[in-house]
């Protein structure tokens, strides 16, 4: 564990927490984190019943990639029409684990429609076959082409925050790939995913290519031996323990990890859009949003006023659970365990000298609540600077320029995301100067939902790139076709080999490599 963080493990605590011995099988309990109340008691799956799973699905893996793109699609477009018309009812299902407030769950069902038109309709185009020019004449008998074929089972591990968008978002272009997938939600939200994947089976009555497993760190241990690919969204910690265990059958991984996204406000930002944003970004899910706005930096001349905006926001948003007028604005937090994160952050840098100008505690129950909270006066010696907080917990710093804000700004071992804002260029050089996989400019969080654009993290955010032409491509492998076209009995570089032939390979490669006239004629060298 990296010194100065709280232990978050699902697995382990979260078993002992929430799981419970039934009959021998152990059990997960689903409790409402905004009441306290039990939803469901389901059983663990055993690594027996993860390797059935999988080889039951690998056997219809074949009959589901000869559908090609169109052919898969048309089975997805279904799933599509059924989240629209079953809206409601997943959303009830799935605020119920989360504890999220309907505002929030109201955006996952709409990311995963959009991805399956997305692939659904580019799909056949960024992996249909390519038919690439030999780069030199030398090939100039030779035909290349390269198609794409999928690993024949993708297995997706997910985490509790965002259980739909995360849990189906990479599993919808890995079945456009033409792979089955099997996925793992997380032991504390299972119930939204396997609902819709019942769906799947016996409403939608789609090919048997698409299941889940049930469990905690052992399950998702047992997926990624029986897998040929995983896709693993989740903390950093967790990351490292699943490409440890991927080397050990040479399974290829993609790390979708944690992040400690910066916000800049440059002295020419629109300061109201900015503090709206820095309020949403840090409070939206409960600040349980691994592109959260987390750290703040302001130029000095326009820092008191960004603050006081930010904190007028923040301290004006409705916490509490759904279901009561007037709405509310921030849920609940969805694990106990993260809590004890966010309580550990805010603790230190209170200590430290760090003033909270609005919230900085719990909420006393039923349910499980942190007050949405900015802080100031903090620096990147407190863990709230440094570490994932993972909560609706915004740190803001004052800086004298440009470069000292952006130096702060790479000045973690994340690189998920950022966003700067200011007058639009001016903002959009400092942007190209934060190392991180995406920023958004003059906006927060929005890249997510820009399915055209590779998201993903550097550093310790992870490794490969969801959306896009990367988020189906990486589900396959290439396979290259080199086609002869004409050809005498032999070519010059196979047997015998005898002095000439040798000498006309040499004449052949310093014709096509030379690039002066000298050489190319052997008058030198
Ligand atoms: P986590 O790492 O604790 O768990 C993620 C998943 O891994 C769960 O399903 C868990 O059961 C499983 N797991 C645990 N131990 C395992 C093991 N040894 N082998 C295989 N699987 C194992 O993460 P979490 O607490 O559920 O989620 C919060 C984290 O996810 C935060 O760090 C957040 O930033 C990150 N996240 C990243 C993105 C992204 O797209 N980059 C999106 C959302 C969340």
């Amino acid at each position: 564990m990296e010194s100065g963080t709280v232990d978050t493990t699902t697995s382990g605590t979260t078993s002992a927490a929430n799981g419970a011995e039934g009959g021998g099988v152990e059990q997960i309990e689903v409790r409402n984190p905004a009441t306290g109340d039990l939803v469901a008691t389901i059983p663990v799956d055993s690594p027996e019943s993860v390797a059935a799973t999988v080889a039951r699905v690998r056997v219809n893996q074949p009959e589901w990639e000869a559908l090609g793109v169109q052919g898969r699609y048309r089975w997805l477009g279904r799933l599509r029409d059924w989240l629209l018309d079953n809206n409601d009812r997943i959303l009830d299902t799935m605020q119920a684990e989360t504890g999220k407030v309907r505002g929030d769950a109201s955006n996952e069902l709409p990311y995963l429609t959009d991805v399956i038109n997305f692939y659904g309709s580019r799909g056949a185009k960024f992996i249909g076959d390519e038919s690439v020019r030999p780069h030199t004449l030398l090939f100039g008998s030779k035909k290349f082409r390269v198609q794409y074929r999928p690993y024949p089972v993708v297995g997706v591990i997910s985490p509790w925050n965002f259980p739909l968008v995360l849990g189906m978002g990479d599993a919808i272009p890995a079945l456009m790939a033409g792979a089955a997938v099997v996925v793992k939600p997380s032991d504390f939200t299972p119930l939204g995913l396997s609902e819709i994947i019942e769906a799947w089976k016996t409403e939608i009555g789609a090919p048997d290519v698409f299941d889940c497993v049930q469990g905690m760190g052992e399950t998702g241990e047992a997926l990624i031996d029986a897998v040929d690919y995983i896709q693993f969204t989740g903390s950093d910690r967790t990351g490292r323990q699943v490409m440890r265990r991927a080397a050990e059958t040479l399974t290829p991984v993609s790390l979708e990890l944690g992040g400690k996204d910066p916000m800049i406000v440059l002295d020419d930002a629109d300061l109201d859009r900015a503090a709206n944003a820095a309020a949403w970004g840090g409070m939206f899910n409960s600040g349980q949003t691994c592109e959260a706005v987390e750290r703040i930096y302001v130029e000095e001349p326009v820092y008191d006023e960004f603050v006081s905006k930010l904190t007028k926001e923040v301290s004006g948003l409705r916490q509490g659970a759904d279901g009561r007028r007037p709405e509310k604005d921030v849920g609940a937090m969805t694990s106990p365990n993260q809590t004890a994160v966010i309580e550990d952050h805010v603790t230190d840098a209170l200590a430290n000298g760090a003033r909270a100008l609005t919230g900085g505690k719990r909420v006393e129950g039923p349910g499980d609540y942190f007050e949405p909270t900015v802080l100031v006066d903090v620096d990147h010696s407190m863990k709230v600077m440094r570490d994932e907080t993972f909560g609706p917990v915004v740190g803001v710093m004052k800086v004298r320029d440009t470069e000292e804000a952006v130096r702060l700004a790479n000045d973690t071992r994340y690189g998920l995301s950022a966003s700067v804002f200011g007058e639009k260029s001016r903002a959009e050089g400092v942007a190209r100067r934060i190392e991180c996989g995406a920023v958004n400019v003059n906006d927060v969080i929005v890249n997510f939902i820009a399915t055209d654009v590779p998201m993903g993290g550097w550093k310790d955010s992870g490794i490969g790139f969801r959306h896009g032409e990367w988020g189906i491509k990486k589900f396959c492998r290439p396979e290259s076709l080199i086609i002869t076209r004409f050809g005498g009995r032999r070519e010059p570089t196979w047997y015998p080999y005898n002095k000439g032939r040798r000498g006309l390979v040499a004449r052949i490669a310093r014709f096509f490599h030379a690039r002066d006239l000298k050489r190319r004629l052997g008058l030198r060298g």
